[in-house]
């Protein structure tokens, strides 16, 4: 074994928005003018110079540098190559406000709305900001790049270049990060549809793009840098011939001014490989969390002069490493490789939490699960150390695993109980007891709603005073009682205000919830929740997921007494409001003890009680929300089948407790739907409300080519906007959906829910929206 070298160990890049969100708060300090560009860049530099204090200082051998965005890291990129949308240009070099133009559009009342569904969008009346869509298969998203047949690249923003060399000064061994060209084009779309109807294609934008990529590396080199990061981790999806067969001449233009490390994460390589070996790069670095089994087929046919870089750290969960079995794992790679194999995190830390030592409201035991990011960084240099054959090392990472060993066999982690049920589920029980015409015969009778009935998608605005009583509440400054009485009285307001607009199904407004997954999360068992376990999700947006830590049940009805009480207050029906297991599983931190489809169907079971509750207790409507089943999708296109089967499945089974005359809703909001279609009709919910207001009911081609059996609700308008639509704007959706869907078969909605809108907006809104029902229903009956 090669032990006079010691492992070279690194991460991929680590998170910026500060442990206490400084970041965040920093920035929209500065969007409102609270605070000038020097105080809100020396916070950047506070933070940059911590993260790469704590990197330095748990031993790792390259702090990694250029990770740092001001908003989001593709678009930092997009910068440094000067390439930046004309309507966001002031012709010079871009410069920080730019930067934020791009990313939030230029008007000055610029607003964020987010509903959690993850297509937020930022408005503006003047130039729009650029599309934000999500990084592969995570919940951060980035900036799409906007290309046309003349774009330009020429380096243009010094952000790298000033924070390599600040590191540098600071006295880190610094590996820079830079985003490679080849992902960076794939990432982005094509704006002008004239040239792509005329054959431009963004990929032909490579030849002009490089020199730009050759410039910065050659400052990179002039700085002192020896290694860069360059990540392409779409050598990580099934691509195309065309993309993949152009890295060759891509990285023969690259190389030679530093040492590359091609860099991918998130899927295993092996599609590409044979192409990847060919390249003039210096390095691999590969995801084996993503993908452990491909490291026997990499490790056998890269150059022996590459280094390998064994991604085995997991960057995007919490889980506390098993170093004692990576180790026995690497030992014979690092016997073959000697120098040559690095030790890293899967990807960029960025997906994780801070600081595990923060959450002082967590068990001694449930930390001895966990490692954040700051604690992620210990793992991957005591692993490093033990492959050096340090003994001390060697017995540290034994003994770091072993709270992760005993939780394996514990039984308040796997609970008989639970799994009992999971082995007895059946095709059976996944089945509703009749199929949909003969429900819709009993629903009819029922439910006694008019031709296009009118509904929401379950929230109402979350008011500063709803906010306010439950951090009181949470804080103990607000009795339970006194909660209590405070959500019954914002659940009566709720109920008064849609009677007065004449809604036909109603819903209690979710006060109750501060987010539809943490919500299930805190009264589920099974669930950890953290105090700042915050991860960015796009800007300043950070989410804070809840962790599955063990089997999952539910103890007591969850959302029953206050469905009921909304209820007692009106003779309309009033929708019970469920989140569906899909989108509970891939909003929160999964076990990797267990599978995600194993996860599912536990949260599957535990929301069938509750469907079942709620029914029995006289909610004859219960809606489902599965929002995010789409982003659940694997990033390749040969395992989208089965994880489609058993989300579908994990759909049904909550769902199938149903009586046929209790009307089960889904809802689902985004627009691309086509490559889903089967698995959404295969849903069979009675109903599916989703977006289509944006795209002018374009989504709903999709359903008529393919004849969607039950009902639909496609949004009337765009929550997302504070627009009021007007009532002939709405008849004309209505109209064209009905040319596609019966009209016995619709509803009318809003696309989302309400909770981030005002109540003036939604009450306008849903004026005109119930307006417009009313003027069709009076034309179809005629
Ligand atoms: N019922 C949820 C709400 O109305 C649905 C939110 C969502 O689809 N993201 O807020
Ligand atoms: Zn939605």
């Amino acid at each position: 074994m090669t032990t006079q070298n010691k492992t070279i160990t690194h991460i991929l890049g680590y998170p910026r928005i500060g442990e206490k969100r400084e970041l965040k708060f920093a920035q929209e300090q500065y969007w409102k003018g609270e605070i000038d560009q020097n105080t809100l860049k020396a916070v950047g530099n506070e933070l940059r110079q911590r993260h790469w204090n704590d990197q330095t200082a748990s031993g790792l051998s390259y702090v990694a540098a250029g990770d740092f965005a001001w908003y989001d890291h593709v678009l930092t990129t997009s910068l440094l190559l000067g390439h930046v949308p004309a309507r966001h240009s002031n012709g010079g070099f871009p410069d920080l406000d730019t930067l934020f133009k791009v990313a939030r559009g230029q008007s000055a009342n610029s607003e964020a709305s987010s509903c959690g569904c993850g297509s937020s969008h930022e408005e503006s009346a003047g130039a729009a900001a650029s599309d934000m869509t999500k990084w592969f298969n995570t919940n951060y998203h980035y900036i799409v790049p906007e290309f046309s047949q003349d774009d330009n690249f020429q380096v243009s923003w010094p952000q790298l270049f000033d924070e390599v060399n600040q590191a540098i000064q600071a006295g880190h061994n610094v590996k820079p990060v830079l985003l490679g060209p080849l992902s960076y084009l794939y990432l982005g779309k094509e704006v002008n549809e004239e040239e792509v109807e005329n054959g431009f294609n963004r990929l032909y934008l490579l030849a002009r793009i490089l020199p730009a990529y050759q410039a910065i590396l050659s400052k990179l080199k002039a700085l002192g840098v020896e290694w860069v990061q360059i990540d392409e981790p779409i050598l990580s999806l099934e691509l195309e011939d065309k993309w993949s067969s152009a890295f060759k001449l891509a990285y023969q233009i690259l190389q030679g001014e530093v040492k590359l490390l091609l860099t991918t994460y998130f899927d295993s390589v092996e599609d590409n490989l044979a192409k990847i070996v060919e390249l003039p790069v210096d390095g691999l670095h590969i995801d084996l969390s993503a993908s452990p089994e491909q490291l026997e087929a990499v490790n056998n046919v890269i150059p022996q002069d590459w280094v390998l870089s064994v991604g085995v750290i997991n960057g995007r969960n919490v889980w506390r490493a098993d170093l004692e079995s990576w180790l026995t794992k690497l030992q014979p790679v690092k016997a073959q490789r000697g120098d040559k194999l690095w030790v890293a995190s899967s990807c960029s830390l960025l997906h994780s939490p801070i600081d595990l030592e923060l959450e002082i409201e967590l068990s001694e035991e449930v930390k001895s699960w966990f490692a954040f990011a700051k604690q992620k960084l210990n793992e991957v240099s005591l692993l490093g150390a033990a492959l050096d054959g340090n003994s001390h090392a060697v017995a540290a990472c034994s003994s770091y695993s072993e709270p992760i060993k005993a939780r394996l066999s514990a039984e308040h982690v796997n609970k008989p109980q639970v799994q009992q049920r999971l082995n007895s589920l059946t095709q059976a029980l996944v089945e509703r007891s009749a199929v949909y015409s003969e429900r819709a015969h009993h629903q009819a009778e029922v439910l006694g709603l008019p031709l296009l009935p009118t509904t929401t998608i379950g929230s109402f605005p979350q008011t500063a005073e709803i906010r306010q009583q439950r951090s009181a509440f949470r804080t103990g400054k607000l009795s339970e009682a006194d909660y209590e009485q405070a959500l019954k009285g914002h659940i009566q307001d709720a109920v008064k205000r849609q009677e007065a607009l004449d809604l036909d199904v109603l819903v209690h407004g979710e006060a109750e919830r501060n987010d539809m997954v943490e919500y299930f999360a805190e009264n589920l068992s099974g669930f950890q929740v953290t105090r700042f376990g915050w991860v960015q999700s796009y800007g300043s947006r950070c989410v804070k997921p809840a962790i599955v830590v063990a089997d999952i049940e539910r103890e007591k009805p969850m959302t029953v007494d206050w469905s009921v009480y909304a209820q007692s207050l009106t003779s309309k029906q009033m929708k019970g409001m469920l989140t569906g297991p899909v989108t509970i599983l891939c909003w929160t931190f999964p076990r990797e003890d267990i599978t995600r489809k194993q996860i599912a169907q536990q949260l599957a079971f535990a929301l069938r009680d509750e469907v079942d509750d709620l029914q029995n207790a006289g909610i004859n409507i219960i809606q489902i929300d599965e929002p995010a089943i789409r982003e659940g999708l694997p990033l390749k296109k040969r395992d989208h089948k089965a994880y489609l089967e058993w989300a579908v499945d994990a759909f049904k089974l909550s769902a199938a407790s149903a009586k046929p005359e209790t009307q089960i809703h889904t809802h689902m909001c985004y627009s691309e739907f086509n490559e889903i279609i089967d698995s959404v009709a295969a849903l069979d919910a009675d109903v599916i409300t989703i977006e289509t207001s944006r795209s002018n009911m374009e989504l709903l081609k999709a359903f008529e080519e393919f004849n969607y059996p039950n009902e639909i609700g496609p949004g009337v308008y765009d929550i997302h906007s504070p627009n009021i639509p007007t009532q002939e704007w709405i008849i004309g959706l209505l109209e064209t959906a009905s040319k596609k869907i019966p009209v016995e078969r619709l509803w009318v909605n809003p696309d989302c829910g309400l909770k981030t809108r005002n109540w003036a907006e939604t009450e306008a809104s849903l004026h005109n929206m119930v307006e417009a029902a009313k003027t069709l229903r009076k034309r179809f009956q005629a």
